[in-house]
């Protein structure tokens, strides 16, 4: 039987208010038991949901509860993220632990940075090194053969749970094959993230990282890993600096990098500005402005030479989480700016438009007028501009 639109929004919105039933009862909850009481509920309704593929009740039930910024909101977010990435598999030698988990590396370069398969030697190095300095030696792990960039992740919560599905089902061979086709395209910056994705199985209840066996602690592992992956991934990332984080559980992970690409940005393009126009970093100026919708979206940074009018590089700082107007992130943009040995810093108090250039698509970079301008490098630089319009 076909269902009218009115019939499907009725029961997508039963199967919200259930959820924030069961979020708000865990919010309330008093003791452990009644928390497990609830997070047991809450745990199979997503699953069921997930496995339905209702990605529309997920978000009307968190629509909801954002709109009376309850804790309940934080709970229902966690279990859904907790459930997504993570699934108890039976096998043939009881049941595992799986995890969906991203080791992600922040690079930057004069070039396009890649975005490709990962050669099977390279899975291999990679594959070695994560199981010999990040997680435990009864771990099993398979990635994918992709070096994914922010616009190629999944971008539903039940496209996160396949991807973890497709990802264990490879779990006997250590790799799945991603069909380029099915990926978006990415847009170009300076300095950006790239991701290893992958699963890791362990026996049900065990330690899956070292840092919880009591082998290493985080800093060690973290300092292995700096280490070891620098050899690994290096074929990826040719003509390019990068850095590799910790690897964790998916979303968190995926945390982490949105927040440390900020300011490895803004060293990349000081880095960048002072090689291409041979200056020292103090010859040049960064005008930061807040940009607004609504409300403030994000920061702007652009770069100038000295007391030139031009824009000629500029960097996106955006608000992450629960940042927003009260937040010291203007503060802590002008300490990334002056660590990197920018000295001239000009703060614009006025609220700055969101706009981007109608040709390109560009984001358009404040002057220290507060004008929103095309950035342009000079043409000292070895490569033709991007934007020749
Ligand atoms: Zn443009």
């Amino acid at each position: 039987m076909k269902k009218s639109p009115s019939s499907r929004r009725g029961r997508a919105s039963r199967e919200a208010d259930v959820l924030v039933e069961f979020a708000e009862g865990l919010a309330q909850s008093g003791s452990r038991a009644e928390d497990h009481f609830w997070e047991s509920r809450l745990e199979h309704e997503i699953e069921s949901l997930l496995k339905d593929g209702d990605e529309g009740s997920l978000n009307a039930a968190l629509d909801r509860l954002a709109d009376r910024e309850s804790r309940a909101y934080e709970e229902l977010a966690d279990a859904i993220e907790g459930r997504v990435e993570h699934a108890v598999a039976a096998t043939s030698d009881g049941p595992r632990d799986v995890l969906l988990f991203a080791a992600p590396v922040l690079a930057w370069s004069r070039m396009p940075l890649p975005t490709r398969p990962i050669p099977a030697a390279v899975i291999k190095a990679t594959s070695q090194a994560l199981s010999e300095v990040v997680f435990t030696p009864a771990a099993d792990l398979a990635l994918a053969n992709y070096f994914f960039s922010p616009d190629q992740l999944p971008e539903t919560f039940c496209d996160t749970a396949d991807l973890r599905q497709t990802l264990t089902k490879s779990l006997p061979e250590g790799v799945c094959k991603v069909d380029p086709a099915t990926l978006k395209e990415t847009a170009q910056f300076l300095a950006d993230q790239r991701y290893i994705i992958g699963v890791v199985s362990v026996p049900q209840g065990e330690a899956i990282f070292r840092w919880q066996s009591g082998d290493a602690n985080r800093e060690q592992v973290m300092q292995r890993w700096m280490e070891q992956s620098q050899a690994a991934l290096a074929p990826l990332l040719p003509a390019c600096a990068f850095e590799s984080m910790l690897p964790r559980a998916y979303y968190v992970a995926c945390r982490d990098a949105d927040r440390s690409a900020r300011p490895f940005s803004i060293r990349a393009s000081v880095a960048f500005l002072a090689t291409t126009l041979s200056v020292s970093p103090n010859a040049l100026t960064a005008v930061v402005g807040g940009c607004y919708n609504r409300q403030l979206e994000e920061f702007r940074v652009g770069f100038a030479v000295g007391e030139e009018e031009e824009i000629i590089h500029g960097v996106v700082w955006p608000l992450l989480g629960a940042e927003d107007e009260m937040s010291d992130v203007a503060e802590e943009i002008e300490t990334t700016l002056k660590d990197s040995g920018i000295q001239h810093i000009v703060m614009l108090r006025q609220r700055l438009p969101m706009e981007y250039c109608d040709d390109c698509g560009a984001p358009l970079y404040p002057n220290a007028d507060g004008e929103m301008v095309h950035a342009e490098l000079p043409d000292v630089a070895e490569q033709p501009s991007q934007h020749l319009h």
